[in-house]
């Protein structure tokens, strides 16, 4: 069963970094805790064992994580979103903003395809920006995004308000004020 304190003791916040002011959460510890590994895959499983999702997309690199497991556990198609210049072939990219400079992400072009029904994962929702890049990919390939899903949620930053606007629902384990 989900236990929320055990749960929350393996999300360390490193203060000050990566840049002074900026309080990272680290999820790291999920990772070298089996226990809690099973804990956070099965949260997912459960939510999504009887949906009608078709594949399971995730974003670069945290995100492939656990979304991995969950496509194995769920026997969905993984898809992968990732940083430019990553994936082999020929791919559609997406730029993005960050708080300074920008970013692209891209998936490879036969990825996905009319009709398809994606549960989109990351590890963490702050500003949304790298999120609704992903989604556009998605949708440039006919995908229909049935949910966003992460293990956090920083909603003081507006990115998951900013998908639900979108008709998107949001499900996150865990939000930090
Ligand atoms: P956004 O695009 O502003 O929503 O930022 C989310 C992206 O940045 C995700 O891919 C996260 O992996 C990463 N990120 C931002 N802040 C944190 C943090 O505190 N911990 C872990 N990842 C973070």
């Amino acid at each position: 069963l989900f236990d929320d304190f055990y749960f929350k003791s393996l999300i360390r916040t490193v203060e000050d970094w990566p840049k002074p002011g900026i309080s990272f959460r680290d999820i790291t510890p999920i990772f070298s805790n089996p226990k809690g590994m099973r804990m956070v895959v099965d949260a997912y499983v459960h939510r999504y064992i009887d949906s009608d999702i078709t594949h399971i997309a995730c974003i670069d690199a945290r995100g492939f994580l656990i979304a991995s497991v969950l496509a194995y556990e769920l026997r969905k198609p993984l898809v992968l979103v990732r940083k430019k210049g990553k994936l082999p072939g020929k791919t559609i990219s997406q730029a993005y903003d960050l708080e300074y400079g920008s970013a692209e992400l891209e998936i490879q072009e036969d990825a996905l395809h009319e009709g398809a029904q994606v549960l989109l994962f990351d590890d963490l929702i702050a500003t949304g920006g790298t999120l609704v890049a992903a989604m556009s990919l998605l949708k440039q390939q006919g995908a229909t995004i049935k949910e966003v899903a992460a293990i956090i949620d920083l909603p003081d930053l507006g990115g998951s308000a900013k998908i639900q606007e979108m008709d998107i629902p949001v499900f996150a384990l865990c939000a930090f004020e």
